[in-house]
C-alpha cells in the first residue's frame, strides 16, 4: 500500500448492515463462554496484567528470562529495562495525567483494553500507543532507555506508515554499522525524520533493515524471509524462534506465540533453552492461530481460552453461531492446519522452499549473553514443522 501512495482505508459505516448471527443462541452461549473465560483470566481480566500495564508489561519478565534482544541481538537483557517496561509507562500516565491512560481499547467494544495513550509531559496526548513491541524495538534493541524518546519515534512510524519493529531494528543495525551511538534517542529521532523527508539516507533506511545492513556492512541481520525478528530472543527462547524461522509470514511472533508456555505458564509449561519438541509446539501453536486470525478475533483472547477448556469451546461455538458453520473446538487445530497448509502453498508457488525456513547464520555461532546460548534446533526439527 505504500508503495502505491495509499496510507490509509477509512470505511464510514453508518448505514450499513449488520451482521446476523446464524444462529444467535449457539453465538450467545458461545460468546458468554468466552468473555467469562477472558474476565477471568489473571492476564486479561480487568484490572489484570494487560489492563494495567498493557503488552509492555513483558518487558522485565522477558528480561528477567534473558530473552530481549538487545543493542541489535548482541545480549538478551537490558540495564535499562525498568525505564522502557509497562510499569514506567503506567507511572509517566499516572503523573502526567491530562489524556493520559492505560487500560485504553483499540477496538470498539475490545473488554481487555491493552492499549494506552501516551502523554507529553503537559497531558496532552503524545502517540497512542507505545506497546511492548514498540517500546522493545526502539529501546532496549536500540539502547534506548528514554520513553519520551521512544513515544517520539513511535509518533514518527505511526505519522510515516512504518511497522515500529521493522523500524526499530533499521534504526539498530544502523546503529550497528556506526551511522549512531547505540542508546541516542535523539539522533534516532533524527534519523527516522529522514524517511518521511525522502532524503538519500532515509530512503536506505526507509527500506528496512536488510538494506540497511548491505548498506552499511553489518553481518548481525536478524531477519527471516526479509522480515525482521520481534522482541523476543530465538537463542534463549527456542519455540518462537521455531515459529519466526518456519511460518509463512517471516520472523513474526503473532503466527505461533510459543512465549505463552515458555515464558507465561499459559497452556501449560516448557523450558525456554530446551529444543525439545518445539517443533510439535510451534506448528500446534500456528494452527490455532490462524483459525483465531481468520476470525477476526484479537489474538489476545488466546491466554485466557488455552487455560479455561469453556473458553477455547465457547469461542468456536461463537464461531459457528454468527457463520453458521459445524464447528467445535476440537476442529480448531484441524481447520487451522488447513490454513497453514495454503498459506505454505502459496509461498512455494512465490518461490520459497524450506531453505527459506533457516535462521540468520550468526545466531548459530555467536553465544547470546547471559545464557550464552546458540541456536541449536536442527534443520530437521524446522523442516518437521509443516510436514503434516
Ligand atoms: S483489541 Fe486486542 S490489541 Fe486492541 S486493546 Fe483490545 S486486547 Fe489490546
Amino acid at each position: 500500500m505504500g508503495a502505491k501512495g495509499v496510507k490509509a482505508i477509512v470505511v464510514d459505516d453508518a448505514g450499513g448492515a449488520k451482521v446476523e448471527p446464524a444462529d444467535k443462541q449457539l453465538f450467545d452461549k458461545g460468546r458468554k463462554a468466552l468473555v467469562d473465560a477472558i474476565r477471568a483470566h489473571d492476564l486479561t481480566k480487568p484490572g489484570g496484567a494487560l489492563n494495567s500495564y498493557g503488552t509492555a508489561v513483558l518487558v522485565n519478565i522477558i528480561n528477567e528470562a534473558g530473552g530481549l534482544p538487545t543493542r541489535n541481538f548482541s545480549s538478551g537483557q537490558f540495564e535499562g529495562a525498568a525505564k522502557i517496561s509497562g510499569e514506567a509507562i503506567a507511572k509517566a500516565c499516572e503523573e502526567r495525567g491530562g489524556e493520559g491512560t492505560m487500560g485504553h481499547g483499540c477496538h470498539p467494544g475490545c473488554i481487555m483494553k491493552c492499549s494506552n495513550i501516551y502523554p507529553y509531559e503537559d497531558g496532552s496526548h503524545h502517540v497512542s500507543c507505545v506497546e511492548y513491541e514498540t517500546t522493545w524495538a526502539f529501546g532496549a534493541n536500540c539502547g534506548i532507555d528514554d520513553l519520551d524518546a521512544i513515544a517520539e519515534l513511535t509518533r514518527i512510524s505511526n505519522d510515516v506508515g512504518l511497522d515500529t519493529i521493522e523500524a526499530g531494528n533499521t534504526i539498530a543495525v544502523a546503529m550497528e554499522g556506526g551511522l549512531l551511538e547505540f542508546g541516542d534517542g535523539q539522533g534516532a529521532i533524527k534519523l527516522l525524520n529522514e524517511v518521511g523527508a525522502q532524503t538519500p539516507l532515509g530512503r536506505i533506511i526507509g527500506q528496512g533493515v536488510e538494506a540497511t545492513a548491505k548498506a552499511f556492512g553489518v553481518h548481525r541481520v536478524p531477519t527471516v524471509k526479509g522480515q525482521s525478528m520481534p522482541a523476543y530472543e530465538p537463542r534463549a527462547i527456542k519455540g518462537i524462534g521455531v515459529t519466526y524461522a518456519t511460518t509463512t509470514m517471516g520472523a513474526d511472533h503473532t503466527a505461533g506465540y510459543t512465549i505463552a508456555p515458555e515464558i507465561a505458564g499459559v497452556g501449560g509449561k516448557v523450558d525456554p533453552l530446551s529444543d525439545e519438541k518445539k517443533g510439535e509446539l510451534s506448528r500446534t501453536f500456528q494452527a490455532a492461530t490462524a483459525f483465531i486470525d481468520s476470525t477476526g478475533y484479537c489474538l489476545f483472547i488466546a491466554f485466557p481460552i488455552l487455560d479455561i477448556p469453556e473458553g477455547w469451546n465457547g469461542m468456536a461455538e461463537s464461531v459457528a453461531g454468527v457463520t453458521g458453520m459445524k464447528v467445535t473446538g476440537e476442529d480448531v487445530v484441524p481447520l487451522g492446519l488447513e490454513i497453514l497448509k495454503m498459506e505454505r502453498e502459496f509461498n512455494e508457488q512465490a518461490g520459497f522452499s524450506e531453505l527459506d525456513d533457516r535462521m540468520p547464520e550468526f545466531m548459530r555461532y555467536e553465544k547470546l549473553p547471559p545464557h550464552n546460548e546458540v541456536w541449536t534446533v536442527s534443520d530437521e526439527m524446522l523442516d518437521s514443522v509443516y510436514d503434516f
